[in-house]
């Protein structure tokens, strides 16, 4: 809990790092799980290696195509908004600038400082960068570090795609009658390490998130397994 304020506190660096982080973890955790449960889904209906190839790889860019598209639209949308309130406080430094003053004032005051220190410190950073000073103590969010949205589309582009990689070649590469053993562990130790990153980062306890995590994924491989063994057992 400290750990995140402390380093809000400090322009909030080390804590969108942390974050960034922890995205790419969970990005690559869809891509295990989705991509495990299609090719073992396949598995369960075919041993033709150029059927679960085909299938793995469509799965792989359907699922890391639709990842970045979500990512872009949602930082577009989010940069938007802050490029929305970035114009109305300029405005509003323009129009009132004693209102903003005194504005500034109190949100450092709200943060511990005395009246007195408090005034003279909006002073300052009014004289230095007002806009910055604004953005950062009243919005939150720092004008020269917006989010790139292309920048975020790529990240979970590449981390779904390192993430769905492992199922795909652990259910290609060996021999039919272990590729499912092997696609079956590497998948649940892949798992296990990244719910217990994604937990530590978060500053969570990983024990039960490890579990949880394994548990998901084991179960969509049951699932799919199950639906292909059927539907290949029928013939379909
Ligand atoms: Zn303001």
């Amino acid at each position: 809990m400290t750990e995140p304020d402390h380093a809000e506190a400090h322009g909030g660096t080390l804590g969108s790092r942390l974050n960034w982080l922890r995205a790419a973890v969970l990005g690559a955790n869809d891509g295990i799980v989705s991509t495990a449960g299609l090719v073992v889904g396949v598995a369960g209906a075919t041993d033709d290696r150029s059927a679960l190839l085909t299938a793995g790889l469509a799965g792989l860019l359907a699922g890391s195509m639709s990842m970045a598209a979500g990512e872009y639209v949602s930082v577009s949308t989010q940069r938007d908004s802050e490029k929305a309130a970035l114009d109305l406080e300029r405005r509003e430094l323009r129009d009132q600038p004693e209102a903003e003053l005194e504005e500034l004032t109190e949100l450092l005051e709200d943060r511990g400082l005395t009246r007195q220190v408090a005034r003279e410190a909006a002073l300052q950073l009014t004289r230095r960068d007002a806009l910055k000073a604004h953005a950062r103590v009243e919005l939150g969010i720092d004008p020269d570090d917006l989010t790139n949205p292309w920048h975020a589309a790529w990240a979970s582009f590449l981390a779904f795609t390192a993430g769905a990689l492992l199922p795909l070649l652990a259910i290609v590469l060996p021999p039919t009658s272990w590729r499912l053993q092997v696609t079956v562990v590497s998948v649940l130790l892949a798992l296990t390490c990244t719910g217990w990153t994604s937990a530590h980062l978060g500053s969570a306890p990983p024990g039960r998130a490890v579990l949880r995590n394994v548990a998901g994924g084991a179960l969509a491989m049951a699932v799919t397994y199950g639906v292909g063994a059927l539907l290949g057992a029928a013939g379909v």
